[in-house]
């Protein structure tokens, strides 16, 4: 089995007001010995099992920033340490950080995927939101990314932002598919109460807006009437929250729904080798300390049981609108945990009669009409 390859890049310019995610707003002194020490990460971890690597995926924070010289090294030291075959290599950008001689250079070091961080064609949802860029900066990225080569862009949209109503919604996704990208995201927000906008919402305030959030049903509305024009459009709906033109689904990400193996370097990056799943330390300060006193940044190692593994065969795979096949469960797991597989089947009958999955042949998914629920009917499942 091949083997995916993750690159954590915990930077970003300013914090995003729904961000909770491990990552901050640090001098540009500190990217280079980062980037020394995620090389020196992939230098000393050995891959047991899977040698060749058919993805690669620079995610943040925001990856961008760092100089494209710099992203070079940590992809030539990929290379030196695996055998990289056919591989997708992509790169996560925002907006503003993308200029002509940047996105040569990103090509030219081997980078053949870019994932845009649009999220709105809104310019007051995105300053509402913390954004730095704006809708002109999302037309003048796609422009030049096209200009140098990049022939599989994908780009984010984010249902729910502050401010946002049904027409500015339209509005980004008609704009966005006017662009025309091989792949997009839709996020339908989840606000974290650590976040700006989630302690706003608990505490109150206006200052990020927290009032101006759409409901969840407006939320979903938004949902399903993007679904409606991508399939138009000609966009497969292959994931709850991906879609794709013929071809180009995102090879890296469907490893995660399909348990397949894939290493992450750097602070915070999580990892997974069939057996045992882990995460480094998040303190991007202390995993450079760590890297530089040899002392491993691993932490939170945890054996993945059988009965972990069938949960996550459900609640990873049944993400995919192609659903998971059934047969493949039951003789993966049936003998070893006939109970469990037992009551999984008589929730599954219990979910189908209420509408909220669907069986063909012996393949199980969601109903696509109840995509926008899919957390509880997987509690419903699993729980
Ligand atoms: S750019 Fe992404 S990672 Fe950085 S603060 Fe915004 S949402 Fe969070």
């Amino acid at each position: 089995m091949t083997l995916g390859i993750y690159i954590q890049v915990p930077f970003c310019q300013t914090k995003c007001t729904y961000c909770n995610f491990h990552t901050g707003v640090v001098s540009p002194e500190r990217f280079e010995p980062y980037a020394g020490a995620v090389c020196r990460e992939i230098a000393e971890t050995v891959a047991v099992n899977a040698p060749v690597v058919d993805t690669v995926y620079f995610g943040g924070g925001t990856p961008s920033l760092l100089d494209p010289a710099t992203l070079r090294r940590i992809i030539d030291s990929i290379y030196h340490s695996y055998q990289i075959v056919s591989a997708e290599v992509t790169l996560e950008a925002d907006p503003e950080t993308i200029t002509p001689e940047k996105s040569s250079a990103w090509l030219a070091a081997g980078f053949n995927r870019i994932s845009l961080g649009a999220q709105s064609f809104s310019d007051s949802e995105l300053q509402a939101a913390g954004r730095m860029h704006r809708r002109a900066d999302i037309f003048r990225a796609a422009e030049m990314l096209r200009t140098a080569g990049f022939d599989n862009i994908s780009m984010d949209l984010i249902a729910g932002l502050p401010h946002q109503s049904c027409g500015s919604w339209e509005n980004s996704v008609m704009e966005l598919l006017g662009i025309r990208p091989e792949h997009i995201s839709i996020y339908m927000l989840e606000i974290d109460d650590g976040s700006r906008l989630g302690k706003e919402s608990l505490a109150g305030g206006s200052r990020y807006s927290a009032g101006q959030i759409p409901t969840d049903d407006a939320i979903a509305e938004f949902y399903e009437s993007a679904c409606a024009r991508l399939a138009a459009a000609g966009y497969e709906h292959y994931e709850i929250s991906n879609w794709a033109l013929r071809g180009r689904r995102s090879r890296h990400n469907l490893k995660y729904w399909r348990r397949e193996p894939y290493l992450g370097f750097g602070a915070g990056a999580h990892s997974f080798d069939g057996v045992k799943r882990w995460a480094n330390v998040h303190d991007s300060a202390r995993y450079v300390a760590y890297m530089e006193q040899g002392v491993s940044p691993q932490e939170q190692i945890e054996p993945v049981t059988p009965e972990h593994a069938l949960e996550e065969e459900f609640f990873l795979g049944l993400r995919q609108l192609d659903g998971i096949d059934l047969e493949h469960i039951e003789s993966a797991y049936g003998e070893f945990q006939h109970d469990r597989v037992a009551d999984l089947r008589t929730r599954i009958t219990g979910l189908r009669s209420q509408g909220l999955v669907e069986l063909e042949g012996a393949r199980l998914r969601l109903a696509p009409d109840r995509l926008t629920i899919s957390n509880e009917v997987f509690v419903e499942l699993l729980g």
